[in-house]
């Protein structure tokens, strides 16, 4: 297709995308409402959960209220189902009733219902700027695991026609790429520099020989020069979208490119971890999801990311909040002051000063609060160390709202593989 195809306008679905905050609200606490009485008198597990925190459905009337619900982890689930197989009690149809069963590394059983759209990457893809009549490469896996269906099955709601290439084979990858005038491709991030990579040893011109316009990623992260880098290399666009296998969908960007949107059919809340209790916007929690999915019914399913939202509106007309970006895994993260701390942050920070050459953090506890310090090897020890601390402790309140002490240590002094931040406290 031409380069006249229109990819930066229009909606999948425009009345659900750019709902009215009213609208939104209500939307959600009404398919709350359903799912949780759904939910409790089909699913074991669900019912086993609400009687241990002795609530009632009824007791759940908005989205404010799902706090009283117990966060059921994704780490969980592999007890879960060892306990109560094969799903954990969470699944609310026989199971050979489903359209495809999933093992995924934990070892965690996922099912896929026989539904359309099951998985709800429809407005991802549409936001990416995939549009009808586009060759698209899925470059995920489509065995045991979920990526490859999983992505596919949207890509067919929109009109195009998929190669379901899979992973490895990036000699006949490059071929179908070249030959075939592939336009969108799905895949992950090191993925598709590896195909750019092959496709030059071959002696193709990545931006002159392939077709490639608009790129959807997912897995890894995608860093901000990550997807400079594949933007310039292949001449094409680069979204990303932020999903687990049990979910689908959580989040995409639009063309825009300020954060992730929360998908519009589901709730999310960024929720302290320990305490369950939902944070407000630029507040940095675990995500947690509640599906309206009538057949694997996940009420409050703990990913084990770490984000936070911005409900500011997107010039892009959609009006869910944005996860401008996640920050890791909860399981990394330290809460100082009150705040949680995440090596992706300290490392984001840290590589604006090209003077450091490693740090650690270390967090104690102090005569009257928790105190947070940035041990810091320097590459050229002669340096002007009073001005460096000084831009370093202030960059490091402005970027994560901590105060932190700056330490200039010699090299060598933090030991080789050190936690990146460590906590000293005393267990309390
Ligand atoms: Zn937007």
């Amino acid at each position: 297709m031409g380069k006249k195809v229109d990819r930066f306008s229009g909606y999948f679905n425009r009345a659900v995308e750019t709902m009215s905050p009213r609208e939104r609200k209500d939307y959600q606490n009404h398919s709350l409402r359903q799912i949780i009485q759904y939910a409790h008198r089909r699913s074991p597990g669900i019912r086993e959960n609400f009687r241990s925190a002795g609530i009632v459905p009824e007791d759940i009337r908005t989205v404010k209220d799902l706090e009283k619900v117990p966060v059921t982890e994704k780490a969980s689930l592999i007890s879960l189902q060892r306990e109560d197989p094969p799903f954990g009690g969470l699944l609310a149809t026989p199971h050979n009733r489903l359209r495809r069963i999933y093992l995924t590394p934990g070892p965690i059983l996922v099912p896929e219902a026989k539904k359309s759209r099951y998985w709800r990457w429809e407005t991802a893809f549409y936001a990416a700027g995939f549009r009808k009549g586009d060759i698209v490469q899925v470059t995920l896996s489509y065995h045991l695991t979920p990526g490859g269906w999983m992505l596919e099955e949207p890509l067919h709601s929109l009109g195009c026609t998929v190669i379901p290439a899979g992973v490895g084979n990036l000699d006949a990858q490059v071929r179908l790429m070249h030959e075939l005038e592939v336009t969108g491709i799905v895949g992950m991030p090191s993925f598709l520099m590896s195909l750019g990579d092959h496709a030059e040893k071959v002696g193709l011109d990545v931006k002159r020989d392939l077709s490639l316009e608009v790129s959807f990623l997912t897995i890894e992260l995608l860093t901000d020069t990550m997807r400079k880098s594949i933007e310039d290399r292949f001449g094409m666009m680069a979204r990303q979208g932020y999903g687990t296998a049990e979910v689908g969908a959580i989040a995409y960007e639009c063309v825009e490119n300020r954060g992730m949107h929360i998908a519009d059919d589901l709730i999310l809340e960024i929720v302290d971890p320990a305490t369950g209790k939902q944070l407000g916007p630029g507040e940095i929690g675990e995500v947690v999801v509640t599906l309206f999915n009538r057949a694997y019914t996940l009420i409050r399913f703990g990913t084990g990311d770490l984000s936070c939202y911005d409900d500011d509106p997107c010039p892009c007309g959609r009006t869910s909040a944005r996860l401008p970006r996640l920050l890791g895994r909860v399981d990394q993260a330290t809460k100082v002051k009150g705040v949680f701390i995440h090596p992706s942050q300290t490392d984001q920070i840290m590589s604006r000063f090209p003077e450091v050459t490693r740090y650690q953090v270390v967090v104690t506890k102090g005569e009257k609060a928790d105190e947070m310090t940035f041990t810091i090897e320097l590459r050229d020890e002669d340096i002007d160390r009073d001005r460096l601390r000084t831009h370093l402790e202030h960059t490091i309140r402005e970027a994560i709202k901590v105060r932190g002490k700056v330490e200039f240590h010699p090299q060598g002094s933090i030991p080789e593989g050190a936690k990146t931040i460590e906590d000293r406290r005393p267990w309390s």
